[in-house]
C-alpha cells in the first residue's frame, strides 16, 4: 500500500466533491473508504486526530455483544457477529480472535443455564463464519483455566469467542484504505460552519488546526459522522434540531496483569450494581483493562475525564472477581474514557437499554447524518449511509455495492505468515520485537525492515519497557498520516497505555524525531 498523506487544505478547496464526510472516527472512515470503492469524488475532514474521539477510547471487542441477546436485540447481534467474521478477515493483525471466559455464581441475576442457551444463540447466530462454538465448563475445569478467580459460590461456568482489535489503528487503517482507493483525507480541519445555497448545503467552511488558515469545501452531499458531536453539527444546518443523542460516559482502568492475576478475558456481573463488565488481557500478557462504566453525560462532548468513583467502582468490582488481588487506585497505569453516541429515546430508558443500533437521518437543507451503531458494525453502517448518498445523488456508480467486503485493510496483503519473521532476524532485531512488529503491522512490517535497513538507528527501541522502535515513528509520519508526538504516543503506537509512565520516556526522542522529519521533508501538515 503506498504511502498516504494529509490532504492539504488547499487540495480539498479544490475541485467539487460528490461527498464531504465530517469525522474521521470509525464511523466516518468506514463511509469515505465505502464511497470511495463505489466510485465517488470523496473528503473526509477530522477535527482532531483520526480516531481521536471515542473511536480510540472503547472496550476494544469486536463483537456480536452477549447481553443484547438478553435484551431480545437479535437483529443487532446477529448483524454484529456477521461483521465481526468479516473484520477478521479483511484485517487478521487488527481483529483477533479471543477467548472468554464466563464464571457462574450462586445467585447470579441469569441462571447458568440461560446463559448457556444464550450461547448456543449466539453460535447460531454466527453462522459458518464462527470463531468457535461454545464451551461448557465444571467448577474444577474452570479452576485450572483460572486459578485465582473466587471460589466462594462459583458453580461452573462457560468459555467463548470473539475478537478484540485495537480501535484506534483499526480507524487509522480504514482511513489508509479510504485514501489509497481515491479519498481525500485530513486530520487537523475542523468544520466550523456550513455553506448554504438557497435552500440546500453545499459545503462547509473549516479551520486547518495546524496552520490556523479558513478554508472552504464544495461538496453535493455531506455526511454528518462525528459520534458525541452529532448535534452540534445538525444544529449548523438547523438551529432549533432536536437532539438526537443520548450521550453516556463509559470508562477503563488498566493494570499490570501480574497485580490481577487473570489467564484470561472474563465476562462476568459487577456484584455492586450487577451490570456485565470485562477484564481483558492486552499487550501480549502484561497488562488488563477492566470497565466499563454507563453514566449519562450531559456536558460538553471534548475529552471526559474518569472519576474516582468510577475507578472505586471498577477495582471493586474486579477485587470480587479476585479476591486476593487486593487492587487499589494505586494499582491503575492508565484509564481512558468516551462517550457512546447513542440514539436518545422517549421516556425514561435506563442507559444500560438505549438501542446500540444507528439512525440515518436526513436534514431540512439535505445533509445526512448517521449516529449511534458501534465499532463492530462501522462496515454495514458505512453501506447503508452510502446507499442512501446514491439515491439522494441520483447517481448510478460503476462499481457494486459490497465492495467493502472483499477489499483487504494495510496491512493483510500478501498474507502474515512465519516468511515475516527471517528478515527481521537477520536484520538483527530480537525474536520478541519481530512478532510484536508482525503482530501490529501484519504485511507491512517489511517497510519497517526497509526503514531499519536504510537508517540502522530506527532499530533502537524508543522506550526502556516497551518493545516499540524508531522506525514505527517514521512509519507512522509517512503512511499512517500521523501530524503530531500525541498522534503516535497515544493512538499509533500506544505507549500512552502501554507503559507505567505514559509514554514519558519516550516523548522526547519522539518529539525531535517529528520536528527533525517536518523540517527535513517540508512535509506540508
Ligand atoms: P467518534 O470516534 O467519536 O468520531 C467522531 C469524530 O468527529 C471525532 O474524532 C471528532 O473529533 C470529529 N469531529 C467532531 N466535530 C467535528 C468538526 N466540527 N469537524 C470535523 N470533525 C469533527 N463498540 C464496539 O463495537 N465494541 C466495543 O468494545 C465498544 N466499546 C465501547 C466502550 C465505550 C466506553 C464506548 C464509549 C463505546 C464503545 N463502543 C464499542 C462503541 C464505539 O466505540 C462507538 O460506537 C464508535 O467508536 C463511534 O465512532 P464514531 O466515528 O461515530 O465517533
Amino acid at each position: 500500500m503506498p504511502p498516504s498523506v494529509r490532504t492539504s487544505l488547499q487540495a480539498l478547496e479544490e475541485g467539487r466533491h460528490d461527498l464531504l464526510v465530517i469525522g474521521g472516527g470509525i464511523t466516518g472512515a468506514g463511509i469515505a473508504r465505502d464511497a470511495a470503492l463505489r466510485g465517488m469524488a470523496v473528503a473526509l475532514v477530522e477535527a482532531g486526530d483520526f480516531g481521536s474521539g471515542t473511536s480510540s477510547r472503547s472496550s476494544r471487542l469486536i463483537h456480536g455483544g452477549l447481553r443484547y441477546l438478553e435484551q431480545r436485540r437479535f437483529h443487532l447481534v446477529s448483524e454484529s457477529l456477521r461483521e465481526r467474521n468479516v473484520l477478521l478477515r479483511l484485517a487478521p493483525h487488527l481483529v483477533r480472535p479471543i477467548e472468554i471466559l464466563l464464571p457462574f455464581y450462586r445467585g447470579d441475576r441469569v441462571p447458568g443455564w440461560k446463559v448457556r442457551l444464550g450461547l448456543t444463540l449466539y453460535d447460531m447466530l454466527a453462522g459458518t463464519g464462527n470463531v468457535r462454538r461454545h464451551q461448557n465448563l465444571g467448577k474444577r475445569a474452570l479452576k485450572e483455566v483460572e486459578p485465582l478467580i473466587r471460589e466462594r459460590g462459583l458453580t461452573g461456568g462457560a468459555r467463548y469467542f470473539d475478537a478484540q482489535c485495537d480501535d484506534a489503528r483499526l480507524t487509522v487503517g480504514v482511513i489508509r484504505a479510504a485514501a489509497y482507493v481515491g479519498a481525500k483525507v485530513a486530520n487537523y480541519i475542523r468544520v466550523t460552519d456550513l455553506i448554504r445555497d438557497g435552500s440546500r448545503i453545499i459545503g462547509a467552511r473549516v479551520r486547518d488546526e495546524l496552520t490556523g488558515q479558513d478554508g472552504e469545501i464544495g461538496s453535493r452531499l455531506i455526511v454528518n459522522a462525528t459520534g458525541p458531536w452529532t448535534d452540534t453539527i445538525r444544529r449548523m444546518e438547523d438551529p432549533h434540531a432536536q437532539p438526537m443523542l443520548h450521550l453516556t460516559k463509559g470508562s477503563h482502568v488498566q493494570i499490570p496483569q501480574s497485580r490481577i492475576g487473570n489467564k484470561n478475558a472474563i465476562l462476568f456481573n459487577s456484584p455492586i450494581d450487577r451490570r456485565p463488565m470485562f477484564i481483558i488481557p492486552w499487550g501480549g500478557g502484561d497488562w488488563t483493562y477492566i470497565g466499563t462504566t454507563e453514566i449519562p453525560w450531559t456536558g460538553a462532548p471534548e475529552k471526559p475525564e474518569i472519576s474516582e468513583g468510577e475507578k472505586v467502582y471498577l477495582l471493586r468490582s474486579a477485587n470480587s472477581l479476585f479476591p486476593d488481588a487486593r487492587l487499589g487506585v494505586e494499582d491503575i497505569t492508565a484509564h481512558w474514557s468516551a462517550l457512546r453516541p447513542l440514539i436518545a429515546a422517549p421516556g425514561s430508558v435506563p442507559p444500560g437499554r438505549l438501542s446500540r443500533e444507528h439512525r440515518i437521518q436526513k436534514g431540512p437543507r439535505g445533509m445526512l447524518t448517521i449516529a449511534g451503531g458501534k465499532l463492530t458494525t462501522f462496515r454495514r453502517m458505512a453501506e447503508a449511509v452510502v446507499d442512501q448518498v446514491s439515491k439522494d445523488l441520483g447517481m448510478k456508480f460503476a462499481k457494486l455495492v459490497g465492495e467493502s467486503r472483499a477489499e483487504l485493510l494495510p496491512g493483510t496483503e500478501g498474507g502474515i505468515g512465519l516468511a515475516l519473521r527471517a528478515p527481521g532476524a537477520k536484520l538483527g532485531l530480537s525474536g520478541y520485537i519481530v512478532d510484536y512488529l508482525i503482530r501490529h503491522y501484519g504485511a507491512e512490517t517489511p517497510a519497517l525492515y526497509e526503514l531499519c535497513r536504510e537508517r540502522p538507528e530506527l532499530m533502537e527501541k524508543i522506550h526502556p519497557s516497551h518493545p516499540a522502535i524508531g522506525a514505527q515513528v517514521i512509519f507512522a509520519l509517512e503512511r499512517e498520516l500521523a501530524c503530531t508526538t500525541a498522534d503516535i504516543l497515544e493512538r499509533r503506537i500506544r505507549l500512552n497505555t502501554e507503559t507505567a509512565d505514559q509514554g514519558a520516556a519516550a516523548r522526547g526522542k519522539v518529539d525531535e524525531m517529528v520536528s527533525s522529519y517536518f523540517s527535513a521533508n517540508e512535509v506540508p501538515r
